[in-house]
């Protein structure tokens, strides 16, 4: 048994509020803290290349420890500074070619569909979309009409920003495979929140970011690469670490997913990433998915109580983001009131996932996500708080 008061005492920022944006950026824990600010303070005293140098092996575990939570090998991890940069380094690395295919879910996220929109009118490929079915859920019939020899990538996302769906994996993987196109997953409300294994899921890339539910630093993330798939792909940058500069013409890139990675990075950050991994596994994943979820569940049957509340998540089964709407008032005011109760919540806005929003008639919702260290009586002041808006 995990002692919740423990895990809270770890956790300076949730005993002053109600945390409830682990969607957006998370509360890093106590040695997550503490190993970023000592590597600052060491960067100081000796400069950044001894600092380093000084922390070389525990550099390198971060990937061993990345690989671990989801099932994969170091070697298929490279790291990066977000989500965005992990999936669009991936994406822009797929030769397109006019007439390709591209499809992406309803639900997707703005920064990837703008990357995908943008690389088609480059390359004369076409950006398709999957519509979702009736629960929410990326339509799997529609998919297999719409799929054919032509579609290079189908970019799926596992949560979307806006709300608890989860979306079948591996029955698109199959899906695509059968038509030789790769899947590229875009994990970044699952890392963290779901037990994600690669092998099972089958995807062929994997995107995700740090400050979310991994309650990492900013400015982290990740790039999962399949097996030898990265020895294929030509990244649109390279630099010395890589890839080697061999004559005057030649180089060799990296024969691993760190040809994806650059030399330079947010040391005190990464290492801070590797911490609050490290803290997850030995937390477990499990736990922490359970705690999220039956936090989750009890807001959305609290908040589906009161009247005026609409909750706006979509699927069969829902994970740790709850969103809803109070009718008669705006979503910003709801948190900006939520707020001055020291109650932390967020806006997702139409133009973050601007299909699926567009498509529900949605302009925002206000979005609640509470992690494992959030309490009963946090929870507790909550729907108390939303329910005195109600009857305001
Ligand atoms: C937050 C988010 C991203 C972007 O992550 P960054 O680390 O900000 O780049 C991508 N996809 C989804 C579904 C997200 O919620």
């Amino acid at each position: 048994m995990l002692d919740l008061e423990r895990l809270r005492l770890d956790t300076p920022g949730c005993l002053e509020r109600v945390f409830l944006d682990s969607a957006g950026s998370s509360l890093p824990p106590q040695p997550v803290l503490a190993t970023v600010i000592g590597h600052l303070r060491r960067e100081a005293e000796v400069g950044g290349y001894v600092a380093a140098a000084e922390r070389a092996d525990d550099l390198t575990a971060v990937r061993t420890s990345i690989a671990q939570l989801i099932g994969a090998t170091a070697p298929e991890i490279a790291l990066v500074d977000s989500a965005t940069r992990a999936w669009c380094d991936f994406f822009t690395s797929i030769p397109l070619r006019p007439g390709d295919r591209v499809l992406l879910s309803q639900v997707e996220y703005a920064s990837n569909a703008i990357t995908a929109l943008h690389r088609a009118k480059e390359t004369g490929a076409v950006v398709e979309v999957v519509p979702s079915d009736p629960t929410g859920r990326i339509d799997l019939d529609a998919l297999e009409r719409m799929i054919d020899d032509r579609v290079t990538l189908v970019s799926l996302v596992h949560v979307p920003t806006n709300g608890g769906l989860i979306n079948p994996v591996r029955e698109v993987v199959d899906l695509a495979h059968r038509h030789g196109a790769l899947v590229l997953l875009d994990a970044c409300q699952s890392v963290g929140q779901l037990p994600i294994d690669v092998g099972e899921l089958g995807v062929d890339a994997l995107s995700a970011t740090g400050r979310k539910w991994l309650r990492g630093p900013r400015g982290t993330g990740f790039l999962y690469i399949r097996g030898d798939l990265a020895r294929e792909l030509k990244p649109m940058a390279m630099d010395l670490h890589g890839a080697q500069w061999l004559s005057p013409d030649e180089y060799l890139p990296a024969a691993d997913a760190s040809r994806f990675e650059l030399w330079e990075c947010d040391v005190a950050a990464r290492l801070g990433l590797g911490v609050a991994v490290d803290y997850l596994l030995s937390i477990g994943v499990d736990y922490a998915a359970r705690a999220i979820a039956t936090g989750a569940d009890r807001i959305r049957s609290e908040l589906g109580a009161l009247p005026g509340v609409r909750l706006h998540d979509l699927g069969t089964d829902r994970c740790g983001i709850v969103t809803f709407t109070i009718d008669g008032t705006e979503p910003s005011s709801i948190r900006d009131r939520l707020a001055d109760s020291r109650i932390t919540v967020t806006v997702s806005g139409r133009s973050s996932t601007l299909l699926d929003m567009s498509a529900r008639g949605l302009d925002a919702v206000v979005r609640a996500s509470p992690h494992y260290f959030v309490s009963d009586g946090d929870l507790s002041r909550f729907a108390e708080a939303v329910g005195q808006l109600t009857r305001e």
